[in-house]
């Protein structure tokens, strides 16, 4: 069986897409991209094509106390955070499950039926207004009762002190940028051909495409059925603002790689700082990189889409492209894009890998 890949791009890897800035420094296109997951599948998978670095995620949060005065906390909350932001001395879990359980709000309907809710129920209003309301805002230009629970609850709510972002047992990063990956998945493989700088659209309309048996869709399926005339899907996009700061004191521009900045007083939603990385080329581990490259993200509305808005009218909306995708022969709509959902990258790569056993099973496939 031999595979063509079509990108309209002018490289592989899509959003996981990461190079060599000029200075040397390893940096993402499309924003910073963190593996994590709990599914060993997933996880002995992606072994094969890239050796991988133990890195345990942490975030830190600009965050005006109760006084007004920014202090950079850890985000998701955990003890630290109250404690910074409210003068509170919780020093275990029982009081911290205390100062939760006198904070939170019951949804009204006993299941959060948005995000705000979501949030009030788990955190309650004083962690809610400080972290999650006005950082949505920015993200999404919608406040978290426009928007589904699970995008809020994406975060976990801890107890503990564990100001790891991510809870999963697998947590690394690709010894050598996510692109090495797809290189090395696709380069080597004789029956695997690439088209760069073209669209597939375009391409199928000139009739410029060999013929093929399975379309393997990843692009927006809203996209794909443009001639049905349906409303269009909503998409967030982002923007990156990047500097290279020279020398900074101690070698870096802030405390960790990824600064949440929730407040609303300022436009953008998070700084990058790439060189925190454990996966930078051996120059920049030991220090032979004086300056740094920082990121700053602004969310948009731009064409570029990066990620589904998950809301009930959304959610609606792409079952009426669903139906139309599960009565298509011959094309499997596959990733974030094309089925509309918030997927991680290890999401993305099961809903792929399970994609590929269902194609099987049901003879798709040679
Ligand atoms: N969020 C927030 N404050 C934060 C971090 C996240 O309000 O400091 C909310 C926000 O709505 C965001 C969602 O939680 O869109 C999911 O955050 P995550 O970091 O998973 O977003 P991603 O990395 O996918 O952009």
């Amino acid at each position: 069986m031999t595979s063509l890949i079509v990108d309209k791009r002018d490289h592989i890897g899509g959003n996981c897409y990461d190079y060599l800035d000029s200075h040397g420094i390893r940096c993402s296109k499309y924003g910073a991209h963190l593996f994590h997951t709990q599914y060993e599948r997933v996880w002995e998978y992606v072994k094969q094509f890239s050796e991988w670095v133990p890195f345990d995620h942490r975030v830190r949060g600009l965050v005006p106390d109760k006084d007004g005065t920014k202090r950079l906390v850890p985000i998701p909350p955990t003890q630290a955070t109250v404690n910074e932001l409210f003068s509170e001395n919780i020093d275990s879990e029982e009081k911290m499950q205390a100062w939760y359980d006198a904070q939170r709000i019951k949804p009204p309907t006993g299941e959060p039926q948005n995000g705000e809710e979501a949030a009030l129920s788990r955190v309650g209003p004083l962690l809610y207004d400080r972290v999650f309301k006005h950082y949505t805002k920015k993200q999404w230009d919608k406040y978290p009762e426009e928007l589904d629970a699970s995008v809020l609850l994406r975060l976990p709510c801890r107890t503990t002190t564990d100001d790891r972002y991510f809870g999963d047992p697998w947590q690394a990063l690709p010894l050598r940028g996510y692109t090495r990956i797809f290189e090395n998945m696709l380069l080597n493989d004789p029956n695997v051909a690439i088209r760069l700088n073209v669209d597939f659209f375009d391409a199928r309309e000139k009739g410029l495409l060999p013929k093929y048996k399975l379309l393997v869709y990843t692009g927006q399926i809203d996209t794909y059925y443009a001639a049905m005339g349906m409303p269009k899907l909503e998409y967030r996009s982002l923007r990156f603002e990047e500097e290279y700061v020279e020398e900074p004191e101690g070698g870096f521009f802030q405390e960790a790689m990824v600064v949440n900045h929730p407040w609303h007083d300022v436009p953008f939603t998070r700084i990058v700082e790439y060189k925190h990385m454990p996966i930078q080329p051996t120059a920049v581990r030991d220090g032979k990189v004086k300056g740094t490259l920082i990121a700053r993200e602004y969310s948009s509305a731009d064409v570029e889409p990066y990620y589904p808005v998950p809301n009930p009218s959304n959610r609606a909306l792409y079952e009426r492209y669903a139906e139309l995708a599960a009565k298509e022969e011959g094309v499997a709509f596959v990733g974030r894009l094309a089925s509309y959902k918030y997927f991680n990258m290890d999401q993305a790569i099961l809903n792929a890998l399970e994609m590929f056993d269902n194609l099987k099973e049901t003879g798709k496939l040679e």
